[in-house]
């Protein structure tokens, strides 16, 4: 029999699956034409040409025996440094290839981290709404899981609530900006007071918590808003990147930790992250992988496309009478359930054909997110359907 903890993984995980396969039910009956899948959040773009280039330039010139061989489980030293070196030039930091871990994509950094710092019993904060899995890693880890309950209508994290939920056993505190499922960039305001609680807090406490700013939509902004580079903040921070929304590649697997040498205990947390990494089975990254993304550090999908949906969406749902939050980034609307239940709302949306994910899966019921990683056309068809489910939430209130 498989064990207590994977009992309930199967059991939550068959409800998700549950929605993907009503979706392709959807689908047969009513045409894929007329289903308007906003459930996941898969790019829809492809990599830039830059990955493919790439790609092809490394099968053609590098040795063979290197490229598919193993490599020491935190990466490539080489590819290590020109992350380092890139993430210097954008960001104003000092670290070197010593301060990189490549990694399985964000998935696999979070896990390494979680690995590397987590004793059964110790407490790890996220904010809602947050992305579901934070939970789920903790629970695999035997740790306790706190959720700071959200803060409305901004979304920024309640820094009230967070200090009075912190205590010794705290070792970890999640953020995610852009944030999945809001859209909401975290204001330097936000980082600077969070940094200023979390320090005071190690003092009074004489522990060290660890900040994970987990980025896979760093890049995905709109306009010319910063995202605060967290280190810069509050030196025992841990950054998760991840290629696979900023260059597509999310079936392929890469990301990375930066780990600074600020960090409390460096040197032994370093050297527990390569072995977490070996431990948890992946022994390193896509070795092909590590050696294309440190070709396209600079190379990005076409933003402007995941823009013209975020305006088109915003702009045709708030006109409806739908309250959404504008998101700075990521490719998600978070949108007010007009009903208190979310549930029942995104039940009522599935009979239009719309899939949405209700706010509940993300720790904030009352809401709902829509993924906007979809073609312009989904949207087009969405909208009739939106204005119909709101006049018939409208009708029923009458
Ligand atoms: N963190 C957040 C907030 C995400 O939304 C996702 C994926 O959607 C991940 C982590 C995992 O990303 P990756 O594909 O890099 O593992």
């Amino acid at each position: 029999m498989i064990s207590k903890k994977m009992k309930d993984f199967v059991a939550n995980g068959s409800a998700i699956r549950a929605m993907f396969e009503e979706g392709n039910q959807m689908a047969t009956v009513y045409g894929a034409e007329n289903v308007c899948d906003f459930s996941l959040g898969n790019p829809n773009l492809p990599p830039p040409p830059a990955v493919k280039e790439a790609i092809l330039q490394i099968l053609n010139e590098e040795d063979p025996t290197e490229l598919h061989g193993y490599m020491s489980n935190s990466g490539f030293a080489d590819v290590r440094e020109e992350v380092a070196q890139s993430i210097n030039g954008k960001f104003g930091t000092d670290f070197s290839w010593e301060n990189i871990v490549m990694t399985v994509g964000a998935a696999g950094g979070l896990n390494v981290v979680f690995k590397t710092f987590l004793n059964p019993g110790d407490q790890v904060i996220a904010f809602a709404p947050y992305f579901g899995e934070y939970k789920n890693y903790s629970i695999s880890f035997d740790a306790d899981f706190a959720m700071v309950p959200a803060s409305i209508p901004s979304f920024q994290p309640n820094l009230e609530e967070f200090e009075r939920m912190l205590n010794p056993k705290t070792k970890m505190v999640i953020i995610n900006t852009p944030c999945n499922p809001t859209g909401v960039i975290y204001t330097e305001e936000t980082i600077v007071k969070l940094a200023e609680i979390l320090n005071r807090k190690q003092k009074e406490f004489g522990t060290d918590i660890y900040l994970i700013s987990d980025e896979p939509y760093r890049e995905l902004v709109y306009g010319d808003i910063q995202v605060p580079y967290v280190t810069k903040y509050y030196d025992n921070t841990i950054v998760a990147y991840s290629y696979s929304k900023s260059l597509s590649l999310a079936g392929e697997r890469i990301g990375y930790l930066v780990i600074p040498d600020a960090v409390a205990d460096y040197e032994m947390v370093s050297a527990a992250a390569n072995i977490a990494t070996r431990l948890l089975g992946y022994v390193n990254a896509p070795s092909l992988m590590q050696k294309t993304v440190a070709r396209c550090l600079n190379a990005q999908i076409d933003i402007d496309y995941y823009d013209r949906n975020r305006q088109a969406l915003y702009n045709g749902l708030t006109e409806m009478g739908y309250e959404c939050t504008y998101p700075d980034g990521a490719f998600y609307l978070w949108m007010k359930s007009p009903i208190e239940d979310d549930k029942k709302f995104v039940d009522m949306a599935k009979k239009y054909q719309v899939l949405l994910v209700p706010g509940t899966f993300f720790g904030c019921p009352g809401y709902a997110r829509i993924a906007y990683c979809v073609l312009p056309r989904t949207i087009e068809v969405a909208m009739p359907k939106f204005e119909a489910l709101m006049k018939e939430i409208k009708g029923q209130a009458g």
